[in-house]
């Protein structure tokens, strides 16, 4: 925002399902689109540019803010988890969101609560070995929040290209009527995907964290030049990657981009997906593998 714009009008902050409801239904009986721009909050320029892209399409920007408890595994970062409503509701004012929903814990999963999507497909692999349940959670939570805001059209990041692709299988097995955005991944000037997790990160590990990055473009420059040796490709990016010190890699994968499944050659658009601890800190990201055209015969 431009130091001498006008404030934003603030958006409509709410708790319960009913008083979303009313609300969404009054937007949609003025004739608004509905978007919802689902979120778990300590928001970055990567969740604004999914609120920009609704603003650009829909008459009524709708954000939620829950951290979701039944994506997180035992061991993993529920509990400090960032949460920093007031600066995420200050943004949300300057982008321009219309309303914004932060449910409590009880308002989504009331007490008896005891209905849970388990999808197979694209939830297995990768995260759903290093995570157990994790996509079980965001399916959930997913569908839950569709029912509730019932959007014309829902944004997610690249960024989390596994989820994107559980959420198309969502949509497409449930038939929901629903258009999906699927918006580029945002990364700082350096080439950091940007995530709530980096605040975790120390100076040291923030630069140690750019070998991802470094070993996903890496991977695209040379399957664009022509290397179709998947394996080999998957080799010399452990390498790379094992060589900074504090990064534990957990997967790379060269991937199907629709089924996710492992490619041993990429004679056809391909994922390279990556996750790796830097410190204690677990970090994702991802870049699209095209190969050049094949030579006319
Ligand atoms: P989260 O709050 O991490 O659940 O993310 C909420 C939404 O923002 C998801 O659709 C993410 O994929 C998306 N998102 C998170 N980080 C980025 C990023 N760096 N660029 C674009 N989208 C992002």
């Amino acid at each position: 925002m431009h130091a001498n714009s006008p404030p934003a009008a603030a958006p409509v902050v709410v708790d319960h399902v009913a008083a979303l409801r009313a609300a969404v239904a009054q937007a949609r009986a003025a004739g608004r689109k509905i978007g919802l721009v689902p979120t778990m909050g300590a928001l970055h320029e990567g969740h604004l540019s999914l609120v920009d892209a609704s603003r650009g399409q829909c008459g009524c920007t709708v954000v939620t803010i829950f951290v979701n408890p039944a994506q997180f595994g035992p061991q993993e970062d529920f509990s400090r988890y960032p949460r920093t409503i007031e600066a995420d509701l200050q943004q949300l004012a300057q982008r321009g969101a219309d309303l914004v929903f932060v449910p409590g814990e009880s308002e989504v999963y009331p007490p008896g609560h005891c209905t849970y999507v388990e999808m197979q497909g694209p939830a297995l692999p990768w995260e759903g070995v290093c995570r157990p349940g994790h996509f079980r959670g965001v399916a959930t939570v997913v569908l839950k929040l569709f029912e509730m805001v019932q959007p014309d059209v829902a944004y997610f990041g690249r960024k989390d290209y596994q989820q994107c692709c559980v959420i198309e299988q969502l949509v497409r097995d449930f038939n929901l009527p629903i258009e999906l955005r699927i918006c580029p991944t945002v990364r700082e000037a350096d080439g950091l995907a940007m995530s709530s997790r980096n605040r975790y990160l120390s100076s040291d590990e923030r630069r140690q964290a750019l070998v991802l990055h470094r070993a996903l473009q890496h991977a695209s420059q040379q399957v664009a030049a022509g290397m179709r040796d998947a394996v080999g490709l998957r080799e010399e990016l452990a390498t790379l990657i094992a060589a900074e010190p504090g990064v534990r890699l957990q997967y790379l994968a060269i991937a199907d981009p629709r089924s996710l499944a492992e490619l041993s050659t990429i004679d056809q658009p391909a994922v390279a997906l990556v996750a790796a601890y830097v410190g204690s800190t677990r970090l994702i990201d991802n870049e699209p593998l095209l190969p050049p055209p094949l030579p006319n015969r």
